[in-house]
């Protein structure tokens, strides 16, 4: 099993013992199976099916859910300390957005930067201020020295590895476990001085839909105390921090609280938006950090931006007032269906035959499937021979790595029912074709 599969808590589904493991099988039952499925497969070709699982997007019914944004304010601009929200100015975003902020990520609204539509813009904020300015106004910049690493838990969200990337910063993958991050392959990695922060996405983890536990999330905030680098950050974006797909979401201890205890409050910043709650592309973004840390990224917001689109703030914090959990239901009504039947297509189609295993996520936008080592990047492109793209494979570790080439993220948001049930056919028949051919190649 690779560690990350959880195997105390039922969200997580392994294959079943429905059937026997296609390994075992008698090699002419194989070969005629095996063959069965190729002939399945090549009749797909040609069918000029347009199907895609690869990018967590919200579908066009839950983007609308939030249409009501769109008039909410009916001609009252004025914020509640007297604001006019279509002048300029604000850099820290209006008081009410800070609050909304404050309710997401469970952190004080003092604490708190209410910015543009983009939670990635302000993540890269942070790592510029952290690269250039430093953090806490003060020597420690990340620019001091050449070499700047992060810790990548993996599998991971790509676009973490893009922007460190793109900082000319090298990535460390650590494992995930069923707890969150491997926190004993942390701690050795933070004795070396280049490791300056660890990329986290701690509740409904993008691919594995793990939430971190509470030691888990203790350790991370202890660990600025004991990486050899004194500008170590614990970058800790909170995306999916109300996105349960059950009526009871999965509790996720306060990194905030954790680090004022360890005393390590300058070295946590957190991120969330309302991406995934209201428009994807017209959202509100927050960080949320320590005075010190926000007054450093004051300096390069003000010179950035003369304040955020406060209209956009105020017209969310209008719509989303009192109802944000009602409002989380109404998203998680229409998606849950598409998770149910991506978990019962891999279960029936997959179930005992000992070639995959996935995620059954509580929450967040991924289900993660391992199949056997040495196979995604086959199964991945007989799937786009036929029609369906994924995410590309290795895209869930830094630089496209993915050593044993096993994992593949499924993203099943944005498609319609029937276009889900199409794509996972194909899916499924993919994998069992080439785990097939791969078991008789061996033999
Ligand atoms: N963080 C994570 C973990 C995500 O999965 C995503 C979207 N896929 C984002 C950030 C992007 O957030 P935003 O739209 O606020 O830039």
């Amino acid at each position: 099993l690779k560690p990350y599969v959880r195997t105390r808590r039922d969200h997580w589904t392994m294959t079943m013992a429905t059937t026997e493991p296609l390994n075992q099988w008698e090699t002419a039952a194989l070969k005629t199976q095996s063959a069965h499925w190729r002939t399945q497969y090549d009749g797909l070709r040609g069918g000029n099916l347009k199907l895609d699982l690869s990018r967590g997007k919200p579908g066009v019914e839950q983007i609308s859910l939030s249409d009501g944004l769109d008039g909410v304010l009916d001609g009252n601009f004025i914020a509640a300390d007297g604001t006019d929200t279509r002048n300029y100015g604000g850099v820290r975003g209006i008081a009410e957005a800070r609050g909304l902020g404050s309710e997401l990520m469970g952190v004080p609204a003092e604490n708190i930067i209410a910015a543009g539509n983009s939670s990635l813009s302000v993540m890269h904020l942070v790592l510029r201020t952290a690269t250039d300015l430093g953090l806490w106004s003060d020597e420690r910049t990340w620019s001091r020295k050449d070499k700047r690493k992060l810790l990548a838990p993996v599998p991971g969200y790509d676009r973490h590895f893009a922007l460190s990337e793109h900082f000319g910063i090298e990535l460390i993958p650590i494992p995930m476990t069923e707890h969150g991050p491997d926190m004993e392959a942390a701690r050795a990695a933070v004795s070396d001085p280049s490791v300056k922060g660890i990329w986290c996405v701690p509740k409904y983890a993008n691919p594995t839909g793990c939430t971190y536990d509470h030691d888990t999330v203790a350790a991370l905030a202890q660990l600025p105390a004991l990486a050899a680098a004194d500008d170590f950050v614990v970058l800790w974006d909170n995306a999916y921090a109300v996105h349960d797909l059950g009526d009871e979401g999965d509790v996720l201890a306060s990194v905030f609280d954790a680090a004022n205890t360890a005393g390590t409050g300058d070295h946590v910043v957190q991120f969330a938006s309302t991406s995934k709650i209201t428009h994807a592309g017209a959202g509100v973004a927050f960080i949320a950090a320590s005075t010190t840390v926000l007054n450093a990224l004051d300096k390069h917001l003000s010179v950035f931006t003369i304040g955020p689109d406060k209209v956009n703030q105020l017209r969310h914090v209008k719509f989303l007032q009192g109802r944000l959990q009602d409002h989380m239901a109404d998203h998680a009504t229409i998606i849950r269906p598409k998770f149910d039947l991506v978990e019962e297509i891999f279960s029936r189609e997959l179930g005992g035959l000992g070639i995959a295993q996935w995620t059954k996520p509580r929450g967040g936008y991924f289900v993660s499937l391992d199949v056997r080592p040495g196979l995604a990047r086959k199964i991945i492109a007989m799937a786009k021979d036929v029609g369906l793209t994924l995410t590309p494979a290795g895209a869930t570790f830094p630089y496209g790595n993915d050593p044993q080439d096993q994992n593949i993220r499924i993203a099943p948001t944005f498609g319609s029912m029937e276009e889900i049930h199409a794509a996972m056919d194909i899916l499924t028949l993919c994998i069992k074709a080439a785990s097939a051919e791969q078991i008789l190649a061996g033999l």
